[in-house]
């Protein structure tokens, strides 16, 4: 409380207000906004209250790349917003805002907040801070300087209550405020600082950087779905292996993806595990969808073969087996980070997938190929073949199956090997040597 007092003294002695930036040294225009951002502005605007595009999306017009989408921060209580926007709604899981839909876009739409919390956790986390405030106040509770700019469409400046233009120019990730306090009411902001310094290239701000060695275990403490939601950023930002190789050094990964070291000390493993996220990075960067499930698939890969292998060694059957060691390693993931159900199914079917590519002969061919995630399930196994954990040969015998021809696939039918039998029904009993062993 008294630090905060202090701060403010210090803050309003530097300098009175903000800086506005006039569009000479910022270069937005209103042409650069989404239609849709700027409509929701001018609407706003129009009706009397404050409005701005806030957050990455100045950040990243300022840096000239193209923004992911566009917020807007207002004066306006959400009712109000909605009561404006015919195609509109309110949602709220922290904090009411609002999305106003116009076509595909959704532009998010957020009242001015004061940052003052109404409830704090033991280790000084935010619970709830609902409050409304003004448009200084929202500045000061944002994370990182660069993301508190506001641009007003009205007039084409930039006003810039914390250094963010400078912090863009120096190519720094700058906590606002004290950093230890601000990573104490949300310990999520120091994933972020590493996720912004991958993604823009920047470095962190030396007393923004300093305490995450310390503090980096309250992430702990935060709500597996909240984890996962900004994990999800994360990994599809198009800068996964860089910003999952710097959550490393911090030392961040332990309370995100408590296995990743496990698997990254493997050779194969970090082999597997890096083409996966440059393959899902190309992606993302070429503007094609990526699947969270299979990328989520891909990292516990190696985990969930080392146990299968243990497992089948000790003679269990490989279809149970394989079953116990997806679920164990689920168990013990979604404690840290809450992957939804939607996707552990699908990570689920990709990973059942792998050893039926081993079968080559009879109907089983035929049956993978007719399977709902046949693709996702061979681009897997392409990529394990890539990192060297099965045959190239393997993936290239089914990227031709695929492709050719009825009676072409009868003839790269294989003979079954020794002991198999060439029906999928399951008429086997459990064996020790089998085609579907890891
Ligand atoms: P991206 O381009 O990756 O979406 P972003 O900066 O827009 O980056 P969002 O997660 O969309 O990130 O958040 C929008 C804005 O909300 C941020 O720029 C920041 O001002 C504010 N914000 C988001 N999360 C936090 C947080 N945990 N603490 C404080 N402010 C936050
Ligand atoms: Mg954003």
């Amino acid at each position: 409380m008294i630090k905060k007092f202090i701060r403010r003294v210090l803050r309003f002695g530097k300098k009175s207000g903000p800086q506005i930036i006039p569009k000479s040294r910022h270069g937005i225009s209103r042409e650069h906004l989404s239609s849709g951002s700027l409509r929701v502005c001018d609407t706003l605007q129009n009706a009397g209250h404050e409005a701005y595009v806030v957050g990455g999306a100045v950040r990243d017009l300022i840096l000239g790349v193209v923004p992911k989408d566009f917020d807007v921060a207002t004066s306006a209580p959400p009712e109000t917003v909605h009561k404006l926007f015919r195609r509109s709604r309110l949602i709220g899981r922290r904090f009411q805002i609002a999305h106003v839909m116009f076509g595909s876009e959704t532009v998010e739409v957020s009242t001015f907040r004061s940052g003052a919390a109404e409830d704090k956790d033991e280790h000084g986390r935010v619970l709830r801070d609902n409050a409304y405030g003004t448009r200084e106040q929202d500045a000061a509770r944002r994370d990182f300087t660069a993301n508190a700019l506001y641009y007003d469409a009205s007039n084409e400046t930039v006003v810039d209550f914390h250094g963010g233009m400078a912090d863009l120019s120096a190519k720094l990730v700058h906590i606002i405020g004290e950093p230890g306090e601000r990573y104490r009411e949300d310990p999520v902001r120091m994933l972020r600082a590493v996720r912004f310094a991958a993604k823009l290239g920047f470095k962190i701000e030396p007393a923004t950087r300093a305490p995450i060695r310390s503090l980096g275990k309250l992430i702990e403490n935060v709500p597996a779905a909240r984890i996962f939601d900004e994990m999800q950023k994360l990994l599809l930002s198009g800068h996964a292996k860089n910003t999952l190789h710097r959550l490393r050094e911090e030392g961040l990964h332990h309370g995100v993806l408590p296995l990743l070291d496990v698997i990254l000390e493997q050779p194969l493993g970090m082999r597997f595990v890096n083409l996966s996220l440059e393959d899902t990075d190309r992606r993302a960067l070429e503007g094609k969808p990526v699947s969270p499930a299979f990328l989520f698939a891909a990292l516990f890969w190696h985990e969930v073969l080392a146990t299968w292998r243990a497992e089948c060694a000790k003679g269990a059957h490989p279809v149970p087996a394989l079953h116990k060691c997806m679920d164990e390693v689920l168990d013990e993931q979604t404690k840290k980070l809450a992957i939804p159900r939607r996707f552990t199914t699908i990570m689920k079917e990709i990973w059942l997938l792998q050893p039926r590519f081993e079968q080559r002969s009879g109907k089983r061919p035929f049956a993978t190929l007719s399977q709902e995630r046949f693709r996702a399930g061979y681009d897997f196994m392409h990529l394990r073949a890539k990192s060297g954990e099965v045959p190239m040969e393997l993936a290239e015998w089914w990227e031709r199956f695929q492709d050719v021809p009825h009676d072409q696939q009868v003839e790269m039918l294989q003979e079954p090997k020794a002991g198999e039998r060439s029906t999928t029904r399951r008429r086997r009993k459990p064996r020790a040597e089998t085609p579907l062993a890891p």
